[in-house]
């Protein structure tokens, strides 16, 4: 569960992916180019902020990554319910197949995602139980990268003394100042929304309700109890490990056994 490759057919979600990939490869190809290792060999910084740069570059695309492939939490064809959990339990009325509450039927993936949160054109995929957590880290990352970019585009201007042996044979140096500019943009548009989604996102968990749930106003209906935010952020990650929370290079556990795969006589 959750470890098979799950590839949604859309073409405007490859688009929109496509983008994401193409401010990926710019910021990690131009930014080490222009400002990283030229400053580096000329002392104005240290190699510490040249392998934090590639790291937070590196998680950014495997939660990119991750997040796109990962199953989001599909129900399976004859799920086992449990005599005890029948009544959380409902028909899709367009699968025609039994869910536990809060699965969502997405229309653009074809079927229903246990606790769905919303479907994402950037990673052309849903965001629910199984997958929601790299989600949150994709962001989180994002806003990191897109930030110390603003940061190295700023200091390459204000404070960084000038380079003495740029090439200007070499393309990034003739069109340097475009280049930068062109970073700097994105970086701005980039960092203003997906800190306005991260910030949903976490207002989110911590009252354990979904961007469907909020959006649709049902959450009066539901009586659930109030849990304190290490459990819904646990339930997320599927981990009480805080540090782990971080890290997109794991299998995620979770906490609570689906009801189809509890065992029961
Ligand atoms: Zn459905
Ligand atoms: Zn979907």
């Amino acid at each position: 569960m959750g470890q098979r490759i799950h590839f949604v057919v859309d073409p405007q979600g490859w688009c929109c992916m496509g983008l994401i990939i193409f401010v990926w490869l710019y910021n990690t190809i131009f930014i080490p180019k222009v400002i990283l290792f030229p400053h580096y060999e000329e002392g104005n910084i240290s190699v510490v902020a040249v392998l934090c740069y590639y790291f937070c570059s590196l998680f950014c695309i495997a939660s990119l990554f991750r997040a796109s492939v990962a199953d989001p939490g599909k129900l399976p064809e004859n799920p086992d319910i449990p005599i005890t959990e029948r009544e959380h339990w409902e028909l899709c009325n367009k699968c025609n197949m039994m869910r536990p509450k809060r699965s969502h039927h997405c229309s653009r993936c074809g079927h229903c995602v246990r606790r769905m949160d919303h479907h994402c054109p950037w990673i052309n995929n849903c965001v629910g139980e199984d997958n929601h957590w790299l989600f949150l880290q994709l962001c989180f990352y994002t806003q990191i990268l897109s930030s110390y970019t603003l940061i190295l585009d700023f200091c390459h201007y204000y404070y960084f003394l000038p380079l003495k042996k740029e090439n200007w044979d070499v393309f990034v140096f003739r069109h340097e100042l475009a280049l930068l500019r062109i970073s700097a943009f994105m970086g701005l548009i980039i960092l203003g929304g997906i800190s306005r989604l991260f910030y949903t996102q976490l207002m989110g968990i911590f009252t354990d309700t979904t961007s469907i749930e909020k959006m649709s106003n049902c959450c009066e209906d539901i009586s659930r109890p109030q849990k304190p935010w290490q459990q819904t952020f646990s339930e997320v990650f599927g981990t009480h490990w805080k540090i782990l929370w971080f890290i997109p290079f794991r299998q995620r556990q979770p906490l609570r056994v689906p009801y189809y795969f509890a065992s029961h006589d």
